[in-house]
């Protein structure tokens, strides 16, 4: 466990889901590597790659599958789009409250790589919510 106390008693249980996901995630984000790659990925879609739309610049790479659920998708092309701060905001609040958000993302993973069905198409339940 981290040395941190929990904030909150309010908020036990949702940190504690987020800092499970977090540590892996916070160790890769620190990584040579995946600095490399982020600023790559944000070269080449300066704008918020939010399936809906949105116009603002892209501040930060997201993890489709999250690195907690899928670690070896962390430095794969398919699995990232860059979003605006708001959108990534978003996208973590949901993770956090255990809500997946990786179906939000379809169209761009097969825009971005015919190979969605390898990784995505086995353990893809029908969404219900
Ligand atoms: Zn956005």
């Amino acid at each position: 466990m981290p040395h941190k106390k929990p904030p909150h008693n309010s908020v036990k249980v949702l940190r504690k889901n987020a800092l499970a996901q977090c540590g892996e995630a916070q160790r890769i984000r620190k990584t040579n590597r995946w600095k490399r790659m982020s600023e790559n990925v944000r070269d080449r879609f300066p704008l918020c790659q939010w399936p809906d739309g949105c116009e603002e610049l892209s501040t930060s790479v997201h993890h489709i599958e999250p690195i907690a659920r899928r670690p070896e998708l962390a430095y794969s092309e398919s699995n990232l789009v860059p979003l605006c701060e708001h959108h990534h905001d978003w996208c973590n609040d949901q993770e956090a409250y255990g809500h997946a958000t990786a179906w939000k993302f379809k169209d761009w993973i097969e825009k971005m790589e015919d190979r969605y069905n390898n990784y995505f198409g086995q353990d893809d339940e029908e969404e219900s919510s």
